[in-house]
């Protein structure tokens, strides 16, 4: 199961000095992304802002909504 999708709370992801940035990848906002989602271990992760992280379940092709 190596291509699960992987979701990481910000928190959960020990960021070291000099990580990269990301904000929220919805389109206007300026958010801190600090929701991850990647369809799977390969692929970078996208971010996203806590209100619009159903962007990153609608790109892991699941339904949520808040
Ligand atoms: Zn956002």
């Amino acid at each position: 199961m190596s291509d699960d999708p992987i979701r990481m709370p910000g928190e959960a992801v020990a960021a070291p000095a000099g990580i990269y940035e990301h904000w929220c990848e919805h389109p206007g906002c300026t958010k801190w992304g600090g929701w991850g989602y990647s369809i799977n271990k390969h692929t970078p992760p996208r971010w996203f802002c806590w209100e619009h992280r159903d962007d990153g379940e609608a790109l892991l092709g699941g339904i949520a909504r808040q």
